[in-house]
């Protein structure tokens, strides 16, 4: 299999930094679309079966969990002032919303990363390269 990725013109890029954010978030390939970005739960493919690109190189890091913690914190706090002010005890509150915090970090967290990657090739950030699709003259109007 050729290691080098698929040149610009026979790949459909995305037309911008929220295209390339959606492909990620859908756990697909941020470049190409076609083919997915995931090999084990938070573990990127190599490289894209499809475009070739490389994406070992990418550097996400913490910075999907801090998002994931950031949104079901906002999320779940409204609920917990909600559930304590009701005059349900801390307790029950704790045992209640701790289980679903994490089901909801979990649930988020992959998509997360492929939204993070997408956002990080997208703007060349790290070790990616930037490329961008060839004007046409529809993108113009
Ligand atoms: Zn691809």
């Amino acid at each position: 299999m050729p290691s080098e990725r698929l040149s610009p013109e026979l790949v459909d890029l995305p037309k911008g930094w929220v295209p390339a954010l959606t492909r990620g978030l859908r756990c697909r390939c941020p470049r190409c679309g076609e083919a997915g970005l995931f090999r084990a739960w938070l573990k990127p493919v190599e490289r894209c079966p499809h475009c070739r690109q490389d994406w070992s190189v990418q550097q996400a890091d913490d910075f999907p969990a801090y998002i994931g913690i950031f949104v079901v914190g906002h999320l779940l706090a409204p609920v917990v002032i909600a559930m304590i002010s009701g005059g349900i005890s801390a307790w029950l509150t704790l045992a209640i919303i701790l289980p679903v915090a994490i089901v909801m970090l979990l649930a988020m967290l992959q998509p997360t990363k492929g939204a993070v990657i997408g956002f990080l090739w997208w703007h060349g950030i790290g070790a990616f390269r930037q490329e961008r699709r060839a004007q046409t003259p529809e993108d113009a109007e």
